[in-house]
């Protein structure tokens, strides 16, 4: 699967039975859909906090879903620090830029701190 951001294949990272897309280049991941479920643990609480927020402002620049290859809409989390993300309109999956992912499993304050230190040592 191509990165919806750089073009550039992804590579893929399976981490307790969940597969995401990672891009080494932007570091932005796709989600499928379902799979931050999985790592949420909690597929009700999950929902109504991923989608909890505020309508987005729509400043983002709009990406492309690597499966159907609409235009993906924004989605706000709920929370004290609201992240911005993409969503496929269809359902496909969930696309986060450098970053957003560790927050929104943050916000969600399930203990997954353990799945982002494997998943994305530190580095930088
Ligand atoms: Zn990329
Ligand atoms: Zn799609």
């Amino acid at each position: 699967m191509d990165c919806p951001v750089c073009k550039e294949p992804m590579v893929v990272i399976e981490h307790a039975s969940v597969e995401i897309d990672y891009c080494m280049k932007c570091q932005g991941v796709w989600l499928d859909s379902g799979e931050i479920e999985l790592l949420m643990g909690d597929a009700q609480a999950c929902d109504a906090y991923l989608c909890g927020g505020k309508p987005a402002d729509n400043k983002e620049a709009k990406r492309r879903c690597p499966i159907c290859g609409k235009k993906m809409g924004k989605a706000v989390t709920h929370g004290v620090e609201p992240v911005t993300y993409d969503r496929c309109v269809k359902g496909d999956g969930l696309w986060f830029d450098k970053g957003e992912l560790e927050a929104v499993l943050k916000g969600g304050g399930n203990v997954v701190s353990d799945f982002l230190r494997e998943v994305f040592p530190k580095g930088d």
